[in-house]
């Protein structure tokens, strides 16, 4: 009776995870299927926690498992009510790396579960375990490899570390993640009393390899890792639920892992990066080609705002180009504001989003959804570069490396290969940003140096409120 009644909570569950999966990919639905996919999971834990009835365990240790429930709430919500809009891509790193250590402390503690229990003196293999172990070794390396790699990420989106290689680092690379596979596949075929030894040195090459894949990545390839961690999170919960044989935990990290691979392979698709060379870490900018490809490229000019009014004004045609530098500001609000103000004087005003603009996938139309901003303007990248040179104005707010051309004409630079933004085939490019510093690559952008391009410096959210007053008094 309870085992009936556990699984339709695990099929509740699952049908919760596909249908909030689902209202995610809209941004007008997404707040909902969000919430919908949490009631589902608390469904499915409750269930585990008060119907579960192994053949020869019933779950105790309530003491322990709602002291950590009630500790992990306190935090998550705490930490998520508090964080920035800004400081999102760190924390969703950060729960990231939360799920990737839980697969891995799994299979560590299986692990131990799986020796006790094992018949001395046959290879794991040769024992019915076999299975299972090969799923707690798969856990355990790419659990250990997800959690490492997100905190690695996390430190460098916080801007706490910054990119780092050193010669050979793709050959170490290579050599510790098939070192873990190696290993695993001896632990695999010995005897248990032969193999302790041997999963912590695979645990301690996955740990390393995790940091040392993602150390040198930057400039335009931190997105593809960042959905590859989450498809590896995703996939190493799977591995639990397997063990466990619980059909929510295998069907929510199937859905994880299996839509964190299709944005991996989207990102990379976007740009124009292979999957193998992020797997082995070699691609990415590092200080040192982002140092070849910086230098001044001469002078800029300044556009103040009453021209910048007039010029949005009378355009026919105008293009918003929102960046990091629009989220830091949080000037969605008032970016909405000057869009429906140009739109009532017969301007129209659409927005291009860049695939990686902002420091998260979908970053900018989770900033704009927030302000209400129509999800019809937004245009994709490869619909909105048809339509640049028939634009009179671009506003660019914010953004810098999704607009650089370096990635177009510059063999050297860190982002080159990544396909941007072509504002420059507008009839006039305005820039707003706080200084001619550089963006997330660390490169100089020549886009500010060309001769349609004009400079309106200052806070974004500033700017765009004195840009509408501005606009009222013509
Ligand atoms: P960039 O980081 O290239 O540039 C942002 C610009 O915003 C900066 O040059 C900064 O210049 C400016 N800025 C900062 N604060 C303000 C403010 N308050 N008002 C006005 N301007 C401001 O951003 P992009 O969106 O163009 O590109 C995203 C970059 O991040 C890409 O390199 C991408 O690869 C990377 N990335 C993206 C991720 C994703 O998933 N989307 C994840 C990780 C990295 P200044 O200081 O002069 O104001």
């Amino acid at each position: 009776m309870e085992y009936s009644l556990l699984t339709i909570c695990y099929l509740i569950a699952s049908i919760t995870f596909i249908l909030g999966l689902k209202m995610l990919s809209n941004p007008a639905s997404a707040r909902k299927g969000n919430q919908i996919a949490a009631i589902g999971m608390a469904i499915a834990i409750f269930g585990t926690i008060f119907l579960y009835e192994g053949k020869d365990i019933k779950l105790g240790n309530y003491l322990w498992i709602f002291g950590g429930i009630a500790i992990g709430t306190i935090i998550g919500a705490f930490a998520a009510k508090k964080v920035k809009m800004t400081d999102m891509p760190q924390m969703v790193s950060l729960f990231n790396g939360m799920g990737g250590a839980c697969a891995a402390i799994i299979s560590i503690v299986e692990f131990n579960h799986l020796m006790h229990d094992h018949s001395i003196g046959n290879s794991f293999l040769s024992d019915i375990n076999g299975t299972n172990l090969l799923i707690i070794m798969a856990g355990l390396i790419i659990g250990s490899v997800s959690f490492t790699g997100s905190m690695i990420a996390w430190a460098k989106l916080d801007g706490r570390l910054h990119d780092y290689s050193f010669k050979g680092q793709h050959l170490v690379n290579i050599f510790l993640l098939l070192a873990a596979i190696g290993l695993s596949t001896f632990v695999l075929l010995s005897r248990p009393e032969q193999t302790i030894l041997f999963f912590y040195i695979i645990l301690g090459l996955s740990v390393m390899y995790g940091i040392l894949f993602v150390m040198p990545i930057g400039g335009a390839d931190m997105p593809v890792v960042i959905s590859l961690l989450n498809s590896f999170t995703g996939v190493a919960a799977a591995c639990g639920g397997f063990l466990y044989d619980n059909k929510a935990m295998m069907t929510g990290g199937i859905l994880v892992g299996a839509a964190g691979t299709l944005l991996t392979m989207l990102m990379c698709k976007a740009m124009n990066r292979s999957l193998t060379n992020v797997l082995i870490g070699s691609f990415g900018g590092n200080a040192a080609s982002a140092a070849a490809s910086g230098g001044s490229q001469g002078q800029y000019k300044q556009i103040s705002l009453s021209d910048t009014a007039v010029l949005m004004s009378y355009s026919s045609k105008v293009v918003i180009v929102p960046g990091y530098g629009l989220a830091v500001a949080q000037a969605q609000h008032a970016c909405h504001e000057l869009e429906k103000l140009l739109t009532e004087k017969g301007v129209q005003v659409t927005y291009a989003i860049h695939p990686v603009a902002g420091r998260m996938p979908g970053h900018m139309n989770v900033l704009l959804a927030e302000a209400d901003v129509s999800y019809e303007k937004l245009k994709e990248m490869e619909e909105v570069n048809d339509e640049f040179p028939y634009v009179d104005a671009v506003l660019v707010l914010g953004a810098n490396d999704v607009v650089n051309p370096a990635a177009k004409t510059d063999p050297t630079s860190p982002i080159y290969g990544m396909p941007i933004l072509d504002v420059e085939l507008a009839k006039h490019v305005i820039v707003n940003k706080r200084s001619m510093k550089p963006g997330y690559a660390g490169i100089e952008n020549d886009l500010f140096f060309r001769p349609k391009t004009s400079m309106l410096f200052g806070d974004s959210k500033k700017v765009i409120q004195d840009l509408i007053a501005e606009i009222k008094n013509l």
